[in-house]
């Protein structure tokens, strides 16, 4: 009798011990599931978090494209005079970028249409690429010399004081409105048009709405002048211009006005 009542309660014993492990298994199951189920909420929230912020940054393309086509439909047209006016068009390369998806030969190809359809087509067109152009992939800059742009290498990449002010002209300049020296009525005083709106500060637009097939553009020659230096005359192949930018008289020169521009 004795003998069974110990075995019994060791019985009992074992049972208790088994659901205990049981219970305890249960429970963590649960907690495993609940753990998954919190992961998977979170990865959800991470996503739509994602979501939001491209969903922000599409409109704010979005709203950047509508000013942009609003900039470029605000072009001020041509009176009779400017349109057979000569016009120059400084394009700060460095600032404003050519933008992906784009061939560097489409700038100029497309800058003359968007001229053209607002009467500035009469005289003769001169676009100059300037800024820091050791910034520059040397490939772009090749692309858009072989287009017809001329190349302006500028001390500090700021086109302040090289505007060439001696005759009439139309005056476009592609930049960012902080870096343009050049204010409208200043140019205006001056006896020059500056395009409207003055600086036009991207191309995205333009080369979107312009921009025809690489290759159906007639390409013209270009010069290149580098105004640290001051050389004379203007460089004429594309070749001479790489070796100007290894020149050591020009690294010197420009270390010289770097050093003079910080007194
Ligand atoms: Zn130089």
């Amino acid at each position: 009798m004795m003998k069974d009542m110990k075995e019994m309660k060791e019985m009992k014993e074992m049972k208790d011990k088994q659901d205990m492990e049981e219970m305890k298994e249960m429970k963590e199951m649960k907690e495993m599931k609940k753990k998954r189920k919190k992961m998977k909420k979170m990865k959800k929230m991470k996503e739509i978090v994602f979501d939001m912020k491209e969903i922000e940054m599409d409109m704010k393309e979005i709203e950047m494209e509508v000013k942009e086509m609003k900039e470029m439909n605000e072009i001020k047209r041509a009176t009779q005079k400017q349109a057979g006016a000569v016009t120059w068009v400084y394009w700060d390369i460095k600032m404003c970028p050519v933008p992906d998806g784009f061939h560097p030969r489409l700038v100029r190809p497309s800058i003359k249409r968007l001229l053209e359809k607002n009467g500035y087509g009469g005289g003769p067109l001169n676009v100059i690429a300037y800024g820091k152009l050791a910034d520059v992939p040397l490939e772009t800059l090749r692309e858009v010399f072989s287009s017809g742009i001329d190349l302006k290498l500028l001390p500090h990449g700021n086109l302040s004081g090289y505007i060439d002010l001696s005759y009439p002209a139309n005056i476009m300049v592609i930049s960012d409105p902080k870096a343009c020296p050049y204010s409208t009525s200043g140019l205006q005083a001056l006896g020059k048009n500056p395009i409207q709106p003055f600086p036009y500060h991207s191309l995205s637009t333009l080369l979107m709405k312009y921009s025809g097939v690489v290759g159906e553009e007639t390409a013209e020659s270009a010069l290149w002048d580098c105004l640290v230096c001051a050389r004379d005359p203007p460089g004429q192949s594309f070749a001479t211009f790489i070796s100007h930018l290894s020149d050591e008289e020009h690294h010197e020169r420009l270390i010289r006005r770097f050093h003079r521009s910080c007194y």
